[in-house]
C-alpha cells in the first residue's frame, strides 16, 4: 500500500494539522509506503515572500520531523526538488473539467481573500495535487476534512486518464479520522483552523504562556455548561473534540469530568494538558532547529527516492499519452 500527502511551507503547524493529517502519518508509517511531501509548488500561489521560502521550507521539516514522521520508514521530500510534479501536472489539466476546479471550497475561499492577487495557481491547485497522488501511484491519502474535494477531483482525473489512455492508474482513496478532521479557529469556531489566518492558530510548538493565553481566550459560546453541540456550542464543541484527542478520553468522558465546571475551569485544564501534551514536540523541535545538515541531508535522500518512483510512472504517462 503507497501513501501520499503533502504539507505547505506557509508557516509553523498547527494543532489542526497534526490532529486531522500528521496523527494518520505516524500510523500509517508502521505499515504502509509513504512518501511525505512539502508542497513549496503549492504554498507560492498565495502571496509569499522569495526570500523567506527556503527558511518556511526547512522549517516545515523540521516540522513534519519533530512530529514524528520517521526518514528511515518514510520518504520525506520538497515537492520542487522533483520536477516531474509540475510536468504530469500540465498532462492532467488536460484532463480536468474547469467546471469542477471552478466549484473547489479551496479555491472559492482563498481567491476571495486574495482577490487582488490571485492567479491562476489557486484555480490550478487541485490539478498539481492529483499530480502529486497519481506520481507515487497512491492508494491512500491521509488528509483534512478540507482536502477530501481536491481527492475526489483526482479520482474523477485517474477515471479519465484511465478510460482514454488504459489502465495506469488506481483511483486513490481519501483517508479522514472520525474525530479531528476538522478543527476550528480559535478565533472563530464556525471556521477552519488555517496556517494562513495566524490568529486561528494554535501552533504545536507554542511555548507554556502562549498556549494557555490562546485557550483562555479562545471564542467560546453564550451559556455556561460545558456540552457538545456543534451547531449551538460550536466553540466549545471545538475545545472539547481537543481535549479528548489530547488526553484519550471520549467526549462523553470529558462532559462529565467538566459536569460542574465553568468556561474558565474547562478551559485552565484544558490549557494544561495542552502544555504537558505538547512538550515533547518543544523538545524535538529546539533539537532538530540547530541540526540543519543532518535536515537537509534527510530531504536530499528523500528527494533521490521520489524521483525514482516519478520518473518512471511519467515515463508511463508519455508513453500512453503519445509523447514518446
Ligand atoms: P493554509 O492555510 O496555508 O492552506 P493549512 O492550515 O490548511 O494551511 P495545509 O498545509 O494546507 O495547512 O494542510 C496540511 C494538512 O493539514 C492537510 O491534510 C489538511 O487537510 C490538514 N488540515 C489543515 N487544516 C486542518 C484543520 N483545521 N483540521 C484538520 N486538518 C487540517
Ligand atoms: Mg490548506
Amino acid at each position: 500500500m503507497r501513501v501520499f500527502s503533502g504539507i505547505q511551507p506557509t508557516g509553523a503547524i498547527h494543532i489542526g494539522n497534526y490532529l486531522g493529517a500528521i496523527k494518520q502519518f505516524l500510523a500509517l508509517q508502521e505499515k504502509a509506503e509513504c512518501v511525505f511531501s512539502i508542497v513549496d509548488l503549492h504554498a507560492i500561489t498565495i502571496p509569499y515572500q522569495p526570500k523567506e521560502l527556503q527558511k518556511n521550507i526547512l522549517d516545515a521539516a523540521v516540522c513534519y520531523l519533530a512530529a514524528g514522521v520517521n526518514p528511515e520508514k518514510s520518504i520525506l521530500f520538497i515537492q520542487s526538488s522533483v520536477k516531474e510534479h509540475t510536468e504530469l501536472a500540465w498532462l492532467l489539466g488536460t484532463l480536468c473539467p474547469i467546471g469542477d476546479l471552478l466549484r473547489m471550497t479551496q479555491y472559492k475561499e482563498k481567491s476571495k481573500e486574495f482577490k487582488e492577487t490571485a492567479g491562476a495557481g489557486i484555480l490550478n491547485y487541485p490539478i498539481l495535487m492529483a499530480a502529486d497522488i497519481l506520481l507515487y501511484k497512491t492508494d491512500v491519502v491521509p488528509v483534512g476534512k478540507d482536502q477530501k474535494q481536491h481527492v475526489e477531483l483526482t479520482r474523477t482525473i485517474t477515471r479519465r486518464f484511465n478510460k482514454l489512455f488504459g489502465k495506469t492508474f488506481i483511483e486513490p482513496e481519501v483517508k479522514l479520522l472520525k474525530a479531528g478532521a476538522k478543527i476550528m479557529a480559535l478565533n472563530n469556531p464556525r471556521k477552519k483552523m488555517s496556517k494562513s489566518v495566524p490568529e486561528s492558530c494554535l501552533y504545536l510548538f507554542d511555548e507554556p504562556d502562549i498556549i494557555k493565553k490562546k485557550i483562555m481566550s479562545a471564542v467560546t459560546d453564550p451559556g455556561k455548561q460545558i456540552k457538545y453541540d456543534e451547531i449551538q456550542k460550536p466553540g466549545i464543541s471545538n475545545l472539547l473534540t481537543i481535549y479528548s484527542l489530547f488526553s484519550g478520553k471520549t467526549i462523553k468522558e470529558v462532559e462529565k469530568k467538566f459536569k460542574n465546571a465553568n468556561y474558565e475551569k474547562f478551559k485552565k485544564s484544558l490549557a494544561e494538558l495542552l502544555i504537558d501534551s505538547l512538550e515533547p514536540f518543544r523538545r524535538k523541535r529546539k533539537e532538530l532547529l540547530v541540526r540543519e545538515v543532518y535536515v537537509k541531508e534527510i530531504l536530499e535522500q528523500g528527494r533521490k527516492k521520489a524521483q525514482i518512483i516519478a520518473q518512471s510512472t511519467l515515463q508511463e504517462v508519455r508513453q500512453k499519452m503519445g509523447l514518446s
